[in-house]
């Protein structure tokens, strides 16, 4: 299948906490890509949205961190635009990056499984879901291909990588 857009997941996908017993970075310096990453999306024609051939990119985050008081939404962005840099060579478009900042259970219509994060980059693309990847490490990430109606695959699987 050849898609046309694929989103990814951040945590436990494109990066790693360094910090023992922590499940995502607070701050810089708190995260490393998974060593198979670079090398696995280098070889892609990425496009930036309204632009015509390529394959369009984008990340959906729940970022739960924002609004327990861990960090600022701003820090948060801006880890998840540092990643998107390290991982894919460029920096990423206004608007491909989408980050879900409240706590759980809020019922916030933006946090995984709902689909709102999935169905904004498919808009902000054009692309219908039948051509649309997410890529992601939970079965929230997977709920929310289900929710938005696009393909899902887990991140052990594109990567090549050993689950953990
Ligand atoms: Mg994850
Ligand atoms: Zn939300």
């Amino acid at each position: 299948m050849e898609y046309s857009l694929i989103i990814f997941d951040a945590d436990g996908t494109l990066r790693y906490c360094t910090v023992e017993g922590q499940p995502c970075p607070n701050r810089a310096g708190e995260w490393e890509l998974y060593p198979d990453v670079i090398k696995k999306l280098a070889p892609f024609d990425w496009t930036h949205p309204g632009e015509e051939s390529g394959v369009g990119y984008g990340i959906a985050s729940n970022q739960g961190g924002v609004g327990v008081g861990y960090f600022s939404e701003d820090t948060a962005m801006q880890l998840l635009e540092d990643t998107f840099r390290e991982a894919f060579g460029f920096s990423p478009a206004e608007g491909t990056i989408k980050m879900c900042p409240h706590v759980p259970h809020t019922g916030c219509g933006c946090r995984k499984p709902d689909p709102a994060m999935l169905n904004n980059l498919m808009k902000l693309y054009g692309e219908p879901a039948e051509r649309v990847l997410f890529v992601g490490d939970r079965d929230a990430d997977r709920n929310a291909a289900l929710n938005a109606g696009c393909d899902f695959q887990w991140a052990s699987e594109f990567f090549n990588r050993d689950p953990e």
